[in-house]
């Protein structure tokens, strides 16, 4: 069957020292981590929000509110996890997912290939369905000065079969 929605989600966490950095549930050694109520993983919050909105789901924001204390220092594989519940149980599972990653440094090579198998394996996909890809910001900017990590996530939809 083929896709019948596609969703994108966007996510960005300042970066500050003394915070570790964990991006698509891999924990990246770097002198500086993301600021955040949960864990601050940019990616999947990216992720999360893409497949919420091809689901025509409430947000991250909105199931998930910074202001609740059971989200505080939250692995955000969980909340992944629950979004996903909550695709399926609206009747979608997902097809791809693609992602971009925008951070300055450390650069990301040595790590993608991790972030996309553990990306498959919480979402329930082949690691073919699964792309990361990771960009620096230049020198410019937010991103390009090191200040924040941000992600940018494409989720694709069928409707679930059994
Ligand atoms: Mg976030």
């Amino acid at each position: 069957m083929g896709v019948e929605r596609v969703g994108i989600g966007y996510d960005l966490h300042r970066l500050t020292p003394g915070r570790r950095l964990v991006l698509g549930h891999v924990p990246i050694d770097s002198d500086r981590g993301a600021q955040g109520h949960s864990d601050g993983d940019a990616v999947l919050h990216a992720v999360t929000d893409a497949l919420l909105g091809a689901a025509g789901l409430p947000d991250i924001g909105q199931l998930f509110p910074d202001t609740d204390p059971e989200f505080e220092g939250a692995d955000s594989g969980v909340l992944l996890e629950r979004a996903l519940a909550a695709v399926r149980q609206s009747g979608y599972e997902p097809v791809n997912v693609d992602v971009v990653v925008h951070l300055e440094r450390p650069r990301l090579a040595p790590h993608k290939e991790q972030m996309r198998a553990e990306l498959a394996r919480l979402l329930g996909l082949g690691a073919e369905c699964v792309n990361v890809k990771a960009k620096t910001g230049e020198g410019l900017g937010a991103i390009g000065t090191g200040q924040a990590v941000a992600c940018t996530a494409v989720a694709a939809l069928r409707r679930k079969t059994g």
